[in-house]
């Protein structure tokens, strides 16, 4: 606990120095745009109100795989209505109960004290600003990830092929609504898991059975597939791997110690 503890100080030592004091949604949503995640946890939204991050490409951007009316539902319809949600939520948190500050951070790890619509509006927010960014117009040579993070899965699963299959095992498998993760543990480790609804492998949860830091995530909810691929999940998981950002997913997997 004590490794954990001093681990924490040094990120959030770390963070400050990035960002300073100043608490901005803009920066905030900077971070979410440029895939930043490392210090996004950390900052405290403008008087405590979260705002949207626009897409990092076209509603269009990602046909033919996903296509350009679910993008636009998705981001505009539903992740709208997480954050208008959680701020709402947020109106009445008394904040002093989770550090005194509505971070993701200070969300994420007292989750179990939040309240229902904290925890899925809070979690819904931080899951896709994160999702968004681990997307890309597909382009030649973006099928794959290069370097250390390529390395680390090769280690782990076998091939980069078998990694593919364990992610989607997990993420046909998870029953009705949530996510598919690969995270970095704390001792360095990648390993597959899933969660339900809107948690996500940095909340403090016995749920949880996979925590750490999130390299790669993948929306099982249906409003991510339906209106292109109705029931049938295996083909937009299939569709997933032609849009992946392997370099937001890189910078994640490498800014973690
Ligand atoms: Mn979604």
């Amino acid at each position: 606990m004590e490794k954990e503890n001093s681990r924490r100080d040094f990120l959030i030592k770390s963070a400050a120095l990035v960002i300073g004091s100043i608490t901005a949604s803009s920066i905030l949503n900077k971070a979410f745009a440029s895939g930043n995640f490392a210090e996004t946890i950390f900052i405290e939204p403008d008087g405590g109100k979260f705002t949207l991050p626009a897409l990092p490409y076209g509603y269009d951007a990602l046909e033919p795989h996903i296509d350009k009316m679910t993008m636009e539902i998705h981001h505009d319809k539903h992740h709208q209505a997480y954050v208008t949600n959680l701020n709402k939520a947020l109106e009445t948190f008394d904040v002093s109960t989770i550090g005194g500050s509505p971070t993701f951070e200070n969300m994420f790890n007292n989750a179990g004290k939040l309240p229902p619509a904290l925890r899925n509006n809070g979690g819904g927010h931080y899951n896709h600003s994160l999702f968004w960014t681990l997307m890309t117009p597909p382009k030649a040579g973006a099928a794959a990830p290069s370097g250390k993070l390529t390395d680390a899965i090769t280690k782990t699963f076998g091939s980069m092929d078998e990694f593919k299959k364990q992610f989607g095992d997990a993420a046909t498998k998870r029953f009705g609504s949530g996510w598919a993760w690969l995270v970095k543990t704390s001792d360095g480790k990648l390993v597959i898991g899933s969660t339900a609804n809107q948690d996500n492998p940095l909340m403090n949860l016995d749920s949880v059975e996979v925590k750490g830091t999130p390299v790669l995530a993948l929306d099982v909810w249906e409003h991510a597939y339906y209106l292109k691929n109705q029931n049938r999940r295996a083909d937009y998981i299939a569709s997933f791997w032609n849009v992946v950002n392997w370099e937001t997913a890189e910078s994640l997997y490498a800014a973690t110690k």
